[in-house]
C-alpha cells in the first residue's frame, strides 16, 4: 500500500495569509503546507481522503487524474470544499464516483452540493456521486479494507480511518481532540499512524504536538506522523523534540506501508 500526503496543513494552510511569523516566512519547503488530505493506493485501487480546498493544486502537483473512491472524515470546510474539483475524476468514468462518509457529513454534502446529488444530475462528466453512509461500519474499496474510527473533535461527528491491504495497515486521523475508549483498540499497533498535531500549545478542538506524542505512545504504531499542522509547528524544531518513531508529515511525503 502506498500513502501520499497531498497536504499536511490545518484549515488556514501554511503560510497563513498576512502572518509574518518565522514558520510562515521560512524557506524550508517542509514548512509549506496545503490543507490536509492523503491518497491511499495499491496497484489497482486508489482512495482519496477528503476533498480539501487545495485539491486542484494537489491533483496538478502530484499528477492525480483518477481515483476509485473518495472517503470523508467530517464536514468541516477544510475537508470538503474541493468537492467541485472532483469533476476531473469523473470525466474518465462512465459510472458514478463512489463516495463514503458518516451520516452527518453526508447530510452536509447533500445540502452543500445539492445539484450533484440530485436525481436530475445525469450530465456525463459532472460529479455524479454514488453516495454511501457507512454509519461507522467497515467497507471495502477494490483491494483495500476501510475501517471508520469514531473520534471526538469540535462538535461535529468525525471519523479517522484505518486502511488495510496485503497484511499492512495505515491509520489516518487528521482532526481529533480525544479518542473514545471504544475506538482505542482500532488504532492500536498499526504499521503507520498519521494523526492530528495542530500546534505546540493546548487547543480546544485538536491535539497539540504533546497530546499527539502521549497518545502515539499508548497506541504504539510502528511509525507515527503528525499531520494537520499549523504555523506553530516548525518542521526542523519539532522533529528534534519528537521520539524516534514519530516525525512530522510534509506535503509530498510518500510512504510505502
Ligand atoms: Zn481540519
Ligand atoms: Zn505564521
Ligand atoms: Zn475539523
Amino acid at each position: 500500500m502506498k500513502v501520499l500526503f497531498l497536504g499536511s496543513g490545518t484549515s488556514t494552510g501554511v503560510p497563513v495569509i498576512g502572518c509574518d511569523c518565522a514558520v510562515c516566512r521560512s524557506d524550508n519547503p517542509r514548512n509549506k503546507r496545503l490543507r490536509a488530505s492523503v491518497l491511499v493506493s495499491t496497484e489497482t485501487t486508489s482512495i482519496l481522503v477528503d476533498s480539501c480546498p487545495d485539491l486542484r493544486q494537489q491533483a496538478l502537483r502530484y499528477h492525480l487524474t483518477t481515483i476509485d473512491a473518495v472517503v470523508y472524515t467530517h464536514e468541516h470546510l477544510d475537508h470538503t470544499t474541493g468537492f467541485d474539483d472532483m469533476r476531473a475524476f469523473c470525466w474518465r468514468r462512465s459510472d458514478r464516483l463512489p463516495l463514503y462518509a458518516g451520516t452527518s457529513c453526508l447530510a452536509h454534502l447533500r445540502r452543500m452540493f445539492a445539484w450533484a446529488f440530485s436525481e436530475q444530475n445525469t450530465y456525463q462528466g459532472y460529479i455524479r456521486p454514488d453516495a454511501h453512509d457507512h454509519a461507522g461500519h467497515p467497507f471495502v474499496v477494490g483491494d483495500i479494507e476501510v475501517t471508520p474510527v469514531r473520534v471526538l473533535h469540535a462538535t461535529v461527528e468525525t471519523y479517522g480511518y484505518v486502511f488495510r491491504s496485503g497484511g499492512c495497515s495505515f491509520g489516518y486521523v487528521p482532526d481529533i481532540k480525544e479518542l473514545p475508549a471504544e475506538s482505542f483498540p482500532l488504532l492500536c499497533g498499526l504499521d503507520v499512524l498519521a494523526m492530528d498535531g495542530l500546534t505546540t500549545q493546548e487547543h480546544h478542538t485538536h491535539l497539540s504536538v504533546r497530546d499527539n506524542v502521549a497518545l502515539m505512545q499508548q497506541l504504539a504504531p510502528h511509525r507515527g506522523f503528525l499531520t494537520h499542522c499549523g504555523h506553530k509547528v516548525d518542521y526542523a524544531e519539532v522533529s528534534r523534540l519528537l521520539p524516534d518513531f514519530i516525525a512530522p508529515a510534509y506535503d509530498g511525503l510518500e510512504l510505502q506501508v
